[in-house]
């Protein structure tokens, strides 16, 4: 192709390029179209005055960049009749329509969810039988209803003693600050719920008595206190419950652990000193010749020497040694980390102690002693049963020898 020709084919293709640009842009598409046609033109400038075929090309060409014009004019965003522009309209509404029921469905499976977080945990604290399994799972209904993972559950009392105790936490909740520092935040016991210090607390209360607090991350005061007034009736029977199982592990005349109780502790130390690869002693203190004192002054004369018995055993050992109830006049301590001579000096000391006190009774003083027989883990036995029952062969071995005395396990 010749110089001339190649001119003629690029001013023929700019009808073309005006129309396929002016779908994106109408002005574009035609300013396109007339500048590569008159760039053309220019170019053929002496041809075009040579002859007919030319004019007729640039004829051709200028018709077919208006057709691309009117062409663009239809074309979809490009300007458009009024039909189109109604039915975009149309289209647009219907759009923002079907986004706000997506949006009220998505709030409604929300709400639905939260509701029944609420639901479960409710009937799941109204009906369990173990507070400590329970804890587990009302974790998780947390998490579901405030829809995050930082939010704590602390209860009231139920363990003898009436602080707050973390009872059940969404997630690890680690990132929530300690108890202390959240009731400092909010300056003590927080009597409505609110916002300190970034942390959400909403107190639990039921007929107006305390009864534990939520704490959280990310949710508003509003719904926290939803939860907790929902929760309240049925956290207060967890309380209660807890209180129960308390009283049931301790004795109600002596507040010692009950045997059972104390039968555990035995076995749970037992177990930390094999992990530890430490000692411990275990005893059983007997008063002697009791049923000849409750005959002789009576039973409520009995009962209050075996208060008083409780009290100089209790006191008479660490705070972290069990002290239990064996049952009539018989008392169980277990006392970690103890080593042998240890056991034998403390044993000592206790008999003695109880030897010199004065159990009055009206005019009357009554003295009394106790036998004591003491055995050692792991030297007398390896588990809780050997242990006690090595320490209750002991003492028969006291009371048989003459009463008021100490002996050990293994005959010493
Ligand atoms: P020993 O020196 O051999 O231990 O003689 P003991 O009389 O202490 O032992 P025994 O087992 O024969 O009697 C225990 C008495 O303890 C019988 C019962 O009257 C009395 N006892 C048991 N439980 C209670 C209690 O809760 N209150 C009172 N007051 N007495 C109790
Ligand atoms: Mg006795
Ligand atoms: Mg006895």
């Amino acid at each position: 192709m010749n110089q001339p020709e190649l001119w003629v084919a690029a001013a023929a293709s700019c009808p073309v390029l005006s129309y396929f640009l002016g779908r994106l842009n109408r002005w574009v598409g035609l300013a396109a179209g007339a500048l590569g046609f008159g760039f053309c033109s220019l170019m053929l400038a002496g041809e075009i005055s040579a002859g007919a075929p030319y004019l007729a090309l640039a004829l051709w060409a200028a018709a077919g960049l208006a057709h691309s014009v009117y062409l663009n004019g239809r074309a979809p965003g490009a300007g458009g009749s009024p039909a189109l522009a109604a039915a975009r309209a149309r289209a647009a509404e219907l759009e923002a329509e079907l986004a706000g029921i997506k949006n009220e469905t998505t709030l409604n499976a929300a709400g639905e969810k939260r509701s029944l977080a609420v639901y479960s945990a409710v009937k799941l604290l109204s009906e369990t039988l173990e507070p400590q399994a329970a804890a587990k799972q009302l974790g998780r209904h947390l998490a579901d209803f405030f829809g995050t993972e930082e939010a704590a559950l602390y209860l009231a009392g139920g363990t003898g003693g009436e602080e707050l105790q973390l009872f059940a936490q969404a997630g690890r909740g680690s990132s929530l600050p300690a108890l202390p520092e959240l009731l400092a935040a909010a300056g003590g016991w927080p009597e409505r719920a609110g916002e300190f210090s970034g942390v959400t607390l909403a107190p639990v209360s039921a007929g107006g008595a305390p009864l534990g607090l939520i704490a959280l991350r990310g949710a508003n005061a509003e719904s926290a206190a939803h939860f907790a007034s929902e929760v309240s009736y049925a956290l207060k029977r967890v309380i209660l419950f807890r209180q129960v199982e308390w009283l049931s592990l301790t004795d109600g005349l002596t507040g010692l652990w009950r045997r059972g109780a104390l039968d555990e502790k035995v076995r749970e130390e037992i177990r930390r000193a094999s992990a530890f690869k430490t000692t411990l002693g275990f005893m059983i203190a007997d008063i002697d010749h009791f049923k000849r004192l409750n005959d002789t002054y009576g039973h409520q004369f009995g009962d209050t020497v075996l208060r008083r018995v409780a009290q100089l055993l209790r006191s008479g050992v660490y705070e972290t040694d069990f002290v239990g109830r064996y049952g009539g006049e018989e008392f169980g301590i277990v006392l970690p980390r103890a080593d042998s001579a240890g056991l034998l000096r403390k044993a000592e000391t206790m008999r003695a102690r109880i030897e010199g006190e004065v159990f009055s009774q009206g005019l009357e003083k009554v003295r009394l002693t106790i036998s004591i027989g003491i055995a050692h883990f792991p030297k007398d036995g390896r588990t809780a049963e050997e242990l006690v029952a090595a320490a209750d062969k002991a003492l028969y071995a006291a009371k048989e020898s003459g009463r008021n005395r100490i002996v050990e396990a293994g005959g010493h």
